[in-house]
């Protein structure tokens, strides 16, 4: 088996098929392992490239079960107690706790909205996900037995409950109304990349992954990057072998019957190598362009709009913030605006802001009074009108700016190291198709349906998984896409159950 690409859904892949009994050899266009989870170093300042948010950590703790190890032994995390900290320009400040009721009760002491809608707006998206989740994340949707369950069945009478003729906005609008809390809860459509303005009402369920009693927001031992090193560690052990700096050029096709099949890889160096089966971890855009160029494609699929990029300056601050937590949100003063601006593919004057601190739970992560900064603001994914060195000099001083203010003290002085992705930096660094952080969007109802399946339609013995495929992208995902794919490859030709030697 051959699989294109070492970040985390490549990784879980390997680990997946290793453990069904099958060879497995990884190609990764990099020099380490997590793609996306990569690492940045900058003088004594050291930084999570992509993810700063780790939710559902269980989908990790799985693969070292399914393999027999104990997951703490090789990969430690804890549940952070507030999942972020939020400021607003009228001097409103909230503590978002994990825990529902201890959220609750500071939304109603700092906004004086009863606690209880808070409680019952949660308790309403956990009721979705239970409806929905096991159909729509867990399974593929390209397979008639995902349909003939009845989990499906009872979905059906309760299609009512899942608010799909209105917006994420109007949700919240209706159930909570309290402006700055439907802005909160608005946030969570960034979390897929999507538009709050937009998107389905049925996403309201995201919050239940913070708040909900057995969620929250979660931290790694040794920073983010430390998932990518836990999982190519698991996969090494498990006799995965890992080829880095060795881009595949081409996915070897053979004419057999009706279809091509997939029968190896050409690497960027000519060699040619033969597999059974290929995985693509890469982005499926660009599988399709650029490795298997004269193939038929889904069009329509890969024309689907992308979700959103970010603009992302790392700094180095030579200062310590203990009025910041490890997550903090700046929200801009007029949320419509700034989403207007993102579907106009530019980026509006008040960004939200969002500022993670890793060196708060991983203190080699800077040095002693100094703190590492991730602030990243929503941009568009990439255009060629767009004009990254212009907007990057205007932004930045006008986050600057915000961020001295309502914290009401000098930052800039502070900055002794700094770097900056935009929307092609992200493609470049990443090989993401204009630079879409999570695939394609959720901006309407037939998204989940439109997204890749796990397997190709037009090449035998091609399958997919990562953030550009079904089941969507974020980590929790990108961990179920390589189940899921894994799944469907069985299903049409069982694997061997040989175990790993
Ligand atoms: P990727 O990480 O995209 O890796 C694909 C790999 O394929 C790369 O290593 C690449 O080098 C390799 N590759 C590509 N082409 C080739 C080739 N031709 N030959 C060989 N190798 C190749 N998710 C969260 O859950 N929480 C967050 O807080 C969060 N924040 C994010 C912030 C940013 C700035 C970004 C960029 C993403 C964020 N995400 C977040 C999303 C998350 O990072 C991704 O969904 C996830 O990491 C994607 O993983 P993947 O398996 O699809 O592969």
């Amino acid at each position: 088996m051959g699989i294109i690409g070492a970040g985390i859904a490549g990784l879980a892949a390997a680990i997946r098929l290793r453990l069904e009994g099958a060879h497995v050899e990884v190609f990764e266009a990099g020099d380490t392992a997590g793609g996306k989870l990569g690492e940045l170093v900058l003088g004594e300042y050291r930084f999570g490239i992509g993810p700063s948010l780790l939710t559902m950590p269980h989908y990790i703790d799985e693969l070292f079960e399914l393999a027999g190890e104990v997951p703490s032994e090789h990969f430690r995390y804890r549940r952070l107690e507030t999942v972020c900290r939020y400021a607003w320009e009228d001097g409103t400040r909230l503590d978002a706790h994990a825990d529902p009721q201890a959220f609750a009760e500071e939304v109603e002491r700092v906004l004086g909205v009863p606690a209880q809608r808070v409680l019952a707006t949660l308790s309403h998206g956990r009721e979705k996900y239970d409806l929905t989740g096991r159909t729509f994340l867990e399974k593929s949707l390209h397979t008639p037995k995902t349909w003939l369950t009845p989990e499906v069945g009872h979905a059906l009478t309760r299609l009512h409950r899942l608010d799909l003729t209105r917006t994420l906005h109007e949700v919240h609008e209706r159930d909570l109304k309290e402006p700055h809390l439907v802005q909160l809860f608005d946030r969570f459509a960034t979390y897929n990349g999507s538009n709050p303005y937009r998107a389905p009402g049925l996403l309201s369920m995201i919050a239940h992954f913070e708040h909900g009693t057995e969620a929250g927001a979660f931290v790694p031992e040794g920073g983010m990057p430390a998932i990518a090193r836990a999982l190519h560690g698991l996969a090494e052990r498990l006799g995965v072998i890992f080829h880095f700096k060795a881009p595949v050029a081409e996915i070897l096709t053979r004419k057999e019957g009706r279809r091509p099949r997939a029968v190896g890889l050409r690497l960027a160096d000519d060699q040619t190598v033969m597999f059974d089966r290929v995985v693509s971890n890469m982005d499926v855009f660009f599988t399709h362009q650029r490795l298997l160029p004269g193939a038929p494609a889904p069009k329509r699929v890969l024309a689907r709009e992308k979700s959103t990029s970010a603009l992302i300056f790392y700094w180095g601050v030579d200062d310590s913030f203990p009025e910041l937590d490890v997550h903090n949100i700046f929200f801009s003063e007029d949320y419509p605006e700034e989403f207007k601006a993102l579907e106009a593919g530019t980026l509006c004057d008040d960004p939200t802001v969002y500022v993670s601190i890793s060196s708060r739970y991983d203190k080699c992560a800077a040095p002693a009074g100094g703190e590492n900064w991730f602030v990243m603001i929503n941009a568009p994914f990439a255009t060629p009108e767009q004009d990254w060195p212009t907007l990057i000099e205007r932004i930045r001083e006008r986050v600057i700016r915000k961020l001295e203010r309502m914290l009401d003290r000098p930052l800039r002085k502070a900055i002794v190291e700094e770097c900056v992705f935009d929307p092609t930096t992200i493609e470049a660094r990443t090989l993401s198709h204009l630079g879409a952080l999570y695939g394609t969007s959720s901006n309407d109802r037939m998204a989940a349906f439109m997204r890749h399946p796990n397997d190709s339609r037009h090449v035998d013995g091609l399958y997919f998984c990562g953030g550009s495929v079904h089941p969507g992208g974020g980590l929790p995902l990108c961990l179920l896409s390589a189940k899921i794919m894994t799944e469907v490859m069985a299903r049409q030709a069982p694997l061997s159950r040989r175990a790993p030697d």
